[in-house]
C-alpha cells in the first residue's frame, strides 16, 4: 500500500490539524485520541512516513524504530500507567480495522482494559 500524504496523522505532523500533544521527539508524536475508549487513551505516532505496523517493521531504519520504540516507554512513563499496566494496540491492515493509514499505536490504561479481544 503507497503512503497517503492527505491522511489525518500526516497533516497533524504537518501542524495543519491540531492534536492533544502529550509527547514529541525526533522520532515520534504522541497525542490523545479524539474518542478516547478508556481514561487513559493515547496514540503514538512515527514520524516518518510509514502506512502500518508492516510497513514500519519492515521498511524503517534500526534509529528509527528504537527511537519509535523507547518512545512509547517515555509516554507510558509520563502517562503514569507503566506500574499498573496498559494495553498497546496496533490495528493493521482492514482485519485488523486500521481506520488511519500512518502507523500508529493506542496506549489504552488508567483502568482495567478487559479482555483481550472480542470478536463481530
Ligand atoms: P485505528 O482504527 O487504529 O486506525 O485508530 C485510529 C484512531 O485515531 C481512532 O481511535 C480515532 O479515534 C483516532 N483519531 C482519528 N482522528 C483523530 C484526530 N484528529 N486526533 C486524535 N485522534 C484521532
Amino acid at each position: 500500500m503507497t503512503y497517503d500524504p492527505s491522511n489525518i496523522f500526516a497533516r497533524i505532523l504537518r501542524g495543519e490539524i491540531p492534536c492533544n500533544k502529550v509527547y514529541e521527539d525526533s522520532h515520534a508524536l504522541a497525542f490523545s485520541d479524539i474518542r478516547p475508549q478508556a481514561k487513559v487513551h493515547v496514540l503514538v505516532i512515527p514520524k516518518g512516513a510509514y502506512v502500518s505496523a508492516e510497513d514500519f517493521s519492515a521498511s524503517a531504519s534500526d534509529a528509527e524504530i528504537v527511537g519509535f520504540t523507547r518512545a512509547i516507554a517515555r509516554v507510558t512513563a509520563m502517562l503514569g500507567v507503566a506500574g499498573d499496566g496498559y494495553r498497546l494496540i496496533a490495528n493493521t491492515g482492514a482485519h485488523g480495522h486500521q481506520e488511519v493509514p500512518h502507523f500508529h499505536v493506542h496506549i489504552l490504561g488508567g483502568q482495567p482494559i478487559g479482555k483481550m479481544v472480542t470478536l463481530p
